[in-house]
């Protein structure tokens, strides 16, 4: 008789793990009990030597399916305690907190089946979870997850409920947030002054009724607030676009399955499979072409594409089968704020958005957005990492003995906590530009901090003097350091891949701080094993108004063709003089002659504005990206010639080459002049930038190359880069689970100090 004490670490809290390892021990006939800890779960089994290596296997082969384990330490314990049963017993706490946090999970299939069915004292419940489902990250107060540890320790289980949860055979065993009808959260109707008009499953059936009328409805859902409306109706769209003072920036669309989904995009098996996973995010679907959309044309104006989800949450399921339309789903905020996730702040907040307000009274902790994703080369790529993703880790090895908080950069803001070989990345904050979203960033840092009761000792950010995680690092800390933007980026793709040998990094995005102090963005880093180097980047340029250019592409081409033609714009380029009224072209063109507010750019972004001004794609953008976007979409799907640049050398350490773009901008406006469509033009800028990229990894002469930073957000730009790296025998890596935008950069400061120190 053997008596063996297992400590397993990992994701292993609020998922029936301890049940799991209860039915184990009893088939096998093992003694012992098992418990949660603070930094995981702790077993004592006892039998003979054969029986628990049998154990040890099986708990390792067949976890539960949201479990993983990222330590199982065994140790002999000299004296047996004899035990005469298996048991699990409650929860320890003096430990530190080690344990992972869930986030929150998609409704399974058997809480979709139990709320549908008449006969079970769960039917319509929208509150419905289990073990396999059900809110986590976004009610959790303190580790260890323990009921009175959330948001539901006001709701006392009804005996029903009770006796699930102390049942180890029960799916809800230990279901932290388990209620039903009888005890647990239940919703209510408000109309816009926050009077409650209808409670229970009748305020459910009243806001499907109100939404085929057309009105606008703040959903308080599982992350926080969600405005909803008829995705079918356009006067409904346009009404929350004008409230919401959303322009143009496209909507994501909840539908009830993927067969309606089908109706609209095209949808592939990977694609269903992510729609349908425990995540649940949004994805990004290509939409039919030549068929009779239901989807409002002011839904997603002018694009290609469409945001789509399932319903993830009781609630969500249960409103979509009151109607028989895809409804709009989008952040319950205004003017880019964090999402509201008080009923009262949100009525505040919203009363002017929504006409009417579904509210319930379970607390959310935190705001979870929804995460974004789209499926490049099989794969996932997350564009928004929030519900379902936060909080858990990415693995470092190996790991540092001191703890690391890294504040990110500016805009699509995370943040991120280094504890031992883990590194979590918060939940997406978003762009760092008003108070609101400054004060959440604020209570982010605290939240994280806590959660995981670490105090860090060195504090990482952007190296943007102007950054308002900047200036919070350098105001609230002593010891900051400043990670320079684009290296950040390279960091943060080498960190999902465990990337730790030289390489070259393309770093191509709209915006960062270079050490020279202009605006890089077209950015070839070089990582040599012992530090990161600029190796090269793209011929310079000014921006006339400097910021003001982001929201104006013409500003972009203006730049770029005086960088080319001198005073001589207009007459080398006459559409030009179009873009601007007669007394702006003379300001601009001054203050290009004389260097006065022209900050000199780098960016790659810029130069994608820049050409979809070029072609008159879009001259001034509604939101950022834009103009990058509509000429990524605009790119025919052919093989093209590509257009000339080339590569030359300098004499200085700091950058060794520069990649000049000017016979391509001449080659464009050529092939403008000639006819050649925008379609064909788009291509062969795409497919250029492409063996831009080759050319650089030639002439570095690294094999492994990281594509990071937003612009590989462009699917064309990722996929021709990708293939072109490949054919050649080179391998390319790209941001799958970490955003490849600047939702990225916290984890890549932190990553970016564990290869350099
Ligand atoms: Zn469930
Ligand atoms: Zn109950
Ligand atoms: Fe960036």
């Amino acid at each position: 008789m053997i008596c063996l004490n297992i400590a397993i670490r990992g994701v292993v809290q609020g998922i029936g793990f301890r049940p799991f390892v209860f039915r184990l021990a009893n088939e096998l006939g093992i003694n012992g009990w098992v418990k949660n800890t603070p930094s995981g779960i702790s077993i004592v089994a006892e039998g003979t030597a054969d029986l628990l290596d049998m154990f040890v296997v099986r708990l390792r082969l067949e976890k539960p399916a949201l479990s993983s384990i990222t330590a199982l330490e065994k140790k002999i314990l000299p004296h047996p305690f004899g035990c005469s049963k298996f048991e699990i017993l409650s929860s320890e706490e003096n430990d530190e907190p080690a344990a992972l946090i869930l986030p929150d999970l998609a409704i399974c299939s058997e809480c979709k089946r139990e709320i549908s069915d008449p006969s079970n004292r769960r039917y319509r419940y929208p509150f419905t979870n289990c073990t396999h489902c059900g809110p986590r990250y976004s009610i959790i107060q303190a580790l260890p997850y323990d009921r009175a540890k959330t948001t539901m320790k006001n709701f006392f289980m009804c005996p029903e409920c009770e006796r699930e949860y102390h049942d180890p055979m029960n799916r809800r065993f230990h279901a932290q947030p388990n209620a039903c009808s009888v005890c647990g959260p239940h919703l209510e109707l408000w109309n816009s002054r926050g009077t409650p008009i209808e409670k229970h499953d009748s305020a459910l059936r009243q806001t499907a009724e109100l939404l085929r009328e057309g009105n606008i409805i703040a959903l308080k859902g599982l992350g926080g607030f969600q405005l909803l409306v008829d995705a079918t109706n356009t006067t409904a769209v346009n009404n929350l676009r004008a409230r919401k003072h959303r322009e143009e920036k496209p909507f994501a669309v909840m539908f009830s399955s993927p067969e309606a989904i089908r109706y609209e995009c095209e949808l592939s098996d990977g694609e269903t499979k992510f729609l349908q996973s425990v995540q649940s995010p949004i994805v990004l679907l290509r939409r039919k072409e030549n068929i009779l959309s239901r989807i409002a044309p002011n839904v997603a104006p002018g694009n290609p594409q469409l945001g789509v989800m399932l319903p993830y949450t009781p609630l969500h399921l249960l409103l979509l089968n009151e109607i028989s339309f895809p409804l709009v789903a989008t952040s319950g905020n205004i003017s880019e704020e964090p999402i509201c996730i008080d009923e009262h702040e949100a009525l505040q907040k919203l009363h002017a958005v929504a006409d009417y307000f579904l509210v319930h009274n379970r607390p959310i902790e935190r705001y979870v957005d929804d995460s974004v994703l789209r499926v490049t080369d099989g794969d996932e790529m997350l564009l928004r990492r929030a519900r379902g993703y936060a909080p858990l880790p990415i693995l470092l090895e190996p790991s540092t003995p001191i703890s690391l908080l890294a504040l990110g950069g500016h805009l699509k803001n995370t943040i991120a906590l280094q504890k031992n070989n883990m590194l979590f990345i918060s939940q997406h904050i978003g762009d760092l530009e008003n108070l609101s979203a400054q004060n959440s960033f604020a209570h982010t840092i605290e939240d994280l901090s806590a959660l995981y009761n670490e105090q860090p000792k060195l504090i990482l950010c952007d190296s943007h003097p102007e950054y308002s995680s900047t200036q919070f690092a350098r105001n609230k800390y002593s010891t900051v350091h400043a990670v320079q933007h684009h290296l950040a980026h390279v960091a943060s793709c080498m960190a999902e891949h465990h990337l730790t040998k030289p390489l070259l990094g393309i770093s191509w995005d709209g915006t960062g701080y270079g050490t020279d102090g202009t605006i890089w963005g077209g950015e070839f880093i070089e990582w040599n094993g012992k530090e990161f180097l600029r190796a090269g980047t793209v011929h310079p340029f000014s921006l006339p108004g400097g910021e003001s250019a982001v929201k104006e592409p013409r500003r972009s081409a203006l730049g770029m063709l005086y960088e080319l033609f001198g005073e001589k714009i207009f007459e080398k380029f006459p559409n030009a003089e179009n873009w601007f009224l007669e007394n702006e072209k003379k300001l601009l063109l001054k203050m290009l002659a004389v260097n006065i507010n022209t900050p000199r750019t780098t960016s790659m972004g810029r130069i994608f504005d820049a050409v979809s001004a070029i072609l008159n794609v879009r001259l001034r953008s509604g939101f950022e990206g834009q103009a990058a976007m509509e000429l990524e979409f605009a790119a025919a799907a052919v093989k093209t010639q590509r257009y000339s640049f080339h590569l030359t050398e300098q004499h200085n350490a700091q950058c060794r080459f520069i990649v000049e773009w000017k016979p391509m901008i001449e080659e464009i406006i050529d092939d403008l002049h000639n006819g050649i469509s925008c379609r064909i033009i788009s291509a062969r800028f795409h497919s250029t930038l492409s063996a831009v990229i080759v050319s650089a990894a030639q002439r570095m002469k690294y094999s492994d190359i990281v594509l990071t930073g937003g612009c590989f957000q462009n699917q064309v730009l990722l996929k021709n880069s990708i293939a072109s790296l490949r054919s050649l025998g080179y391998v390319p890596y790209w941001q799958k689970k970490i955003p490849t935008n600047d939702g990225g950069i916290a984890a890549g400061q932190i990553y970016y100090h564990h290869l350099t120190s």
